[in-house]
């Protein structure tokens, strides 16, 4: 077929292949960006404060600096025609900075909301969603007062920067408050009570510029240690019972925000409904599965958003898939991986496989 010259023509803000796209940040989200924006064509700049994070291997152009270097964003403004994140902690600050002179998609409000845990649940609270109870902490004396209208078991969980399990302490009764409170380290927090739940899912799903959107089958996450170990299709059947419901809140929360690019919304699957847990404007680990188990992948049809393209199928391609994490030392077993048929094996580029760390990825198809 020859190419679609006039397409072009009738839609101006495409961006054309060979235009380069910046992503804030540089881990393994932002590695396998950058494989899907190359596939269309387009080049990736990463911008990371780290030395050699996962990305650079399959970059165009890679700037290491901190988010606070306004010079080095400028540079990098001149450098891309729009910009893009993976990591939600990136500062707002310098989404703005970025933002007052190139494109900027997910905009910066979806980066706020998600920045905060208190934000976040009453926002989706205001439209209609169900989280666990919760209680705003500033102090200790909020924190008694907390335990007062929540009760035990729960869990301290800062406001800003937490993420796999990281700025939460649990709390089993009055005698561990003092712990928890000294344990994230006296700062703004919610104390939110633990809720009985038979399972975890997520929602993801990519708007486009255009407001159009599309959401992938719902899979069931499994986690060990607060960090994602796997995530599986198909979803049991109290989960795929909520799905609907689910799916419906998190294009509510994506339209609300005018989100563009892929948002995932994490949800505890209840006896008695499902919760809202919390969300990540960007793509996610629950989605990783997508690039060999859906008609289109999370990556690319985030990097079609931020380009202005339309949005692309989400079917499975196979009724049965499974993602397991490759934490810390079970990446070492990568020559029976390699060699097992049917394994499509990930790996992030990282050198040391420290404890936790997630290192890889591996995907299972059947039917
Ligand atoms: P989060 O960082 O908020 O996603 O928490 C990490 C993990 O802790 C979640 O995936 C759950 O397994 C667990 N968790 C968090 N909040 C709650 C809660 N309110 N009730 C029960 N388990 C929770």
């Amino acid at each position: 077929m020859p190419w679609p010259k006039r397409r072009w023509i009738h839609c101006p803000d495409m961006l054309p292949p060979g235009s380069t796209i910046g992503i804030m940040g540089g881990g393994q989200l932002g590695r396998m960006l950058a494989v899907a924006a190359a596939q269309l064509g387009y080049r990736c700049h990463v911008f990371a404060p780290e030395a050699a994070p996962p990305a650079t291997d399959v970059c165009a152009a890679v700037t290491r600096a901190e988010f606070s270097d306004t010079a080095a964003l400028d540079a990098l403004t001149c450098a891309v025609d729009v910009v893009t994140f993976e990591w939600e902690n990136v500062p707002t600050a310098a989404i703005r900075h970025v933002a007052a002179r190139v494109p900027v998609w997910p905009a910066v409000h979806s980066l706020e909301v998600a920045q905060d845990r208190m934000a976040e649940k009453q926002f989706v609270e205001w439209l209609g969603g169900r989280t666990a109870p919760w209680a705003p902490v500033s102090s200790r004396e909020e924190l008694d007062q907390a335990i007062d209208r929540i009760g035990f078991p729960a869990i301290l969980k800062t406001r800003r920067f937490g993420y796999d399990g990281k700025g939460q302490a649990r709390l089993h009764g009055p005698a561990d408050a003092d712990a928890a409170w000294d344990a994230i380290g006296q700062q703004p927090a919610i104390f939110e009570g633990m809720v009985e739940f038979a399972h975890e899912y997520s929602v993801l799903l990519c708007r486009g510029q255009d407001g159009q959107m599309v959401d992938w089958p719902v899979p069931v996450n499994v986690h060990a240690g607060g960090i994602l170990a796997s995530s599986s299709l198909p979803a049991p059947a109290l989960v795929r019972g909520q799905a609907a419901e689910a799916v419906a809140l998190t294009r509510r929360i994506a339209d609300k925000l005018g989100h563009v690019g892929v948002l995932t919304a994490e949800y505890f699957a209840c006896k008695d409904g499902l919760r809202f847990n919390e969300m990540a404007p960007r793509v996610h680990n629950s989605g990783h599965w997508t690039i060999e188990g859906s008609a289109t992948s999370q990556f690319e049809n985030h990097i079609r958003a931020v380009a202005g393209l339309p949005l692309r199928p989400t079917d499975l391609v196979l009724p049965r898939v499974e993602m397991q994490n490759l934490i810390g030392d079970q990446a070492d077993d990568w020559q029976r991986l390699f060699a097992e048929p049917g394994a499509h094996v990930h790996l992030y580029g990282k050198g040391d496989s420290r404890p936790g760390r997630k290192m890889g990825h591996v995907t299972r198809l059947s039917r």
